[in-house]
């Protein structure tokens, strides 16, 4: 069986340092390891909009931005294939099909989606596309048989969801579908980034994010101004590194030599950290160096960006020609399942020579 990474992002803003440690940065790596047989990268506009119906300008203004954001971090359309969903009207109809295999108290039980319902403030006035959102995404991943999702904890649920539909159509109409694996990050810390304000998760939705393309000026402001332990008030005191933000956002960027370069006093961050929680290391010292760590990860990518944001028209020509190409692919398994299915009635030999005799009166 071919080994195939499909996995993307809602264009709902510019992409930022939550979904580059929890995703983007992984894909990158898996991209060059070359042990993939096709990489699908899709921008998942249909899915933004089950929650920006009434702003699809700003579904329509983030593509370019997330495509931008895709191939500053490495992402090279040479490797991958880069695809829009609206323009495969071939995962939409798969999810119509899909939805009669799952229950609508299933959907209920989805504690990411529950999770967002409640963040958006939707109450009881959900969108029905928004709801059923999971069926869509397992259309998306099973469309291009793909057997690994690299994403954030978040999508845990998203994916099992994907392969219950998988094993309901299996069982039903046929071998067809391939059930995906999720690829979580190795690193804790990068499992749910969480916000400049300390909040669960940065979100571009909860706008605590420091953004892939932000200015190093910008990020300075951010970070001078993040949450941290609210009980460490003066250098002196212990200071925690739980619950921290700062130290989370360590926790998933700073390697050893981040502390040869820019805090030498230590070797690595577990020193760091044992000089915080014993008291006598203040945080403005612990954001600087958070600020070097960030912005030197993150100098490379902006660099990148803005050479390829001189050429937009080339970066549309590449989701064209990626999204064309992703269509023949979806548009092949759409046909097995309709085989499966036995809904290609007009293929269908058998069956027309069959509806034939029932109406062939017989010769005794
Ligand atoms: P929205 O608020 O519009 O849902 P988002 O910031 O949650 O946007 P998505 O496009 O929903 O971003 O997520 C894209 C990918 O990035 C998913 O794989 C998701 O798991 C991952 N991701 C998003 N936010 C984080 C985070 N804070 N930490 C780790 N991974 C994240
Ligand atoms: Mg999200």
């Amino acid at each position: 069986m071919d080994k195939v990474i499909l996995t993307g992002d809602r264009p709902t803003g510019k992409l930022h340092v939550g979904h580059y440690v929890g995703s983007l940065k992984r894909r990158v790596e898996l991209q060059n390891s070359g042990t993939f047989d096709k990489i699908y990268i899709m921008i998942a506009d249909a899915q933004a909009l089950t929650d920006n119906a009434h702003n699809p300008e700003k579904v329509r203004q983030n593509i370019i931005e997330v495509a931008l954001d895709y191939m500053s971090a490495g992402l090279d359309p040479e490797k991958v294939t880069f695809l829009i969903q609206s323009q495969i009207p071939e995962l939409t109809e798969l999810t119509f099909y899909y939805a009669n295999l799952v229950t609508v108290a299933r959907l209920k039980r989805n504690p990411t989606v529950k999770s967002e319902i409640g963040m958006r403030g939707f109450g009881e006035s959900i969108p029905a596309g928004f709801f059923t959102y999971p069926i869509s995404q397992a259309a998306d991943i099973t469309a291009f048989k793909g057997t690994v999702v690299p994403a954030g904890e978040d999508q845990e649920p998203m994916i099992e969801q994907c392969r219950e539909i998988v094993r309901s159509f299996n069982g039903i109409y046929g071998d067809v579908l391939v059930e995906p694996k999720i690829l979580l990050p190795d690193n804790k810390a990068c499992l749910r980034l969480p916000g400049i304000d300390g909040n669960a998760k940065m979100s571009k939705s909860l706008g605590n994010c420091i953004y892939l393309s932000e200015s190093a000026d910008s990020i300075k402001k951010k970070v001078m101004s993040m949450f941290t332990d609210p009980n460490h008030i003066r250098v002196e005191d212990p200071g925690k590194v739980e619950g921290n933000p700062v130290f989370t956002y360590l926790d998933a960027f700073a390697r050893d030599e981040h502390f040869a370069e820019f805090a030498p006093d230590y070797q690595n961050l577990d020193e760091m950290k044992a000089h915080y929680m014993r008291g006598g290391l203040g945080d403005v010292k612990v954001k600087k160096f958070l600020l070097n760590v960030i912005n030197a990860e993150l100098e490379p990518i902006r660099k990148r960006r803005e050479e390829l944001q001189k050429d937009i028209p080339a970066i549309y020509d590449i989701l064209k020609k990626g999204s064309e190409a992703a269509e023949q692919v979806a548009a092949n398994t759409l046909d097995e399942v309709k085989s499966a299915m036995k809904i290609n009635y007009f293929d269908d030999k058998e069956l027309i020579a069959m509806q034939s005799a029932k109406y062939t009166p017989s010769e005794d």
